[in-house]
């Protein structure tokens, strides 16, 4: 694909925020090509991790935020670990992922990940734990695949891999201070996930992206 990139797009404030906002010198990236050498999801994604630096480093902002890439990105901090330049790429991408969600720039195909990990956190913050049956249930009602992965669930209870009851931690209270310090921060938004507005959108979203894959 080719792409025009304009003096402005250059000189656009967005390298700057990023470095200010993550604390991460992206500029100082010579584009070795480490960190995508050693991504296990690179293979899923529409840019390497390499690539999306250099699009930063360009201003490319639109791309950037609307790339697969950013939501495949499964924060495992190999290319952070690898980097010669010492760039902590699993935290840009951690920022980037907040950006576009703020400005609703999500892929169509992607819109079940940012949904998945509201309820994934919210999750924590109730139980101190992952609790699978709640997550599934909660992520097949809000998804609007109801009955997704279903004859699964008898397996997996049978094989012990999932519990009918959340198990706590001690300390529960400690674990939900984080979470309040997180959303005054501003790091975490917490939505409130049965909202109707919520669940509009979601469904909403859930049907457009299957109308364009038709297409
Ligand atoms: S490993 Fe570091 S220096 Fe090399 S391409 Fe990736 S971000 Fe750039
Ligand atoms: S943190 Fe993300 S981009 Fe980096 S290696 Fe892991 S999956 Fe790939």
């Amino acid at each position: 694909m080719k792409w025009f990139i304009s003096h402005d797009t250059i000189r656009s404030p967005f390298l700057k925020t990023l470095e200010k906002d993550c604390g991460e010198k992206v500029s100082r990236c010579y584009q070795c090509g480490k960190c995508s050498a050693g991504c296990p999801i690179s293979f899923q994604m529409d840019y390497l991790p390499n690539q999306i630096i250099r699009m930063v480093q360009l201003g490319m902002e639109e791309q950037v935020l609307s790339s697969k890439t950013i939501w495949l990105c499964a924060s495992c901090l190999t290319c952070t670990v690898r980097c010669p330049r010492e760039i902590d790429i699993a935290e840009i991408m951690d920022y980037l992922r907040r950006r576009a969600y703020k400005k609703h720039m999500i892929p169509l195909d992607e819109t079940e990940i940012p949904l998945f990990n509201k309820i994934f956190l919210r999750n924590i913050e109730l139980f101190g734990r992952l609790y699978e049956m709640g997550l599934i249930a909660m992520f097949n009602l809000l998804s609007g695949e109801f009955f997704k992965d279903f004859s699964l669930a008898p397996k997996m209870f049978l094989k012990q891999k999932i519990g009918i009851f959340p198990q706590g931690i001690r300390n529960l209270k400690e674990l939900r201070k984080i979470f309040r310090k997180s959303g005054k921060l501003g790091r975490a938004r917490r939505d409130n996930l049965l909202h109707p507005k919520l669940i509009f959108l979601n469904l909403s979203r859930k049907f457009i992206s299957k109308i364009e894959r038709l297409k």
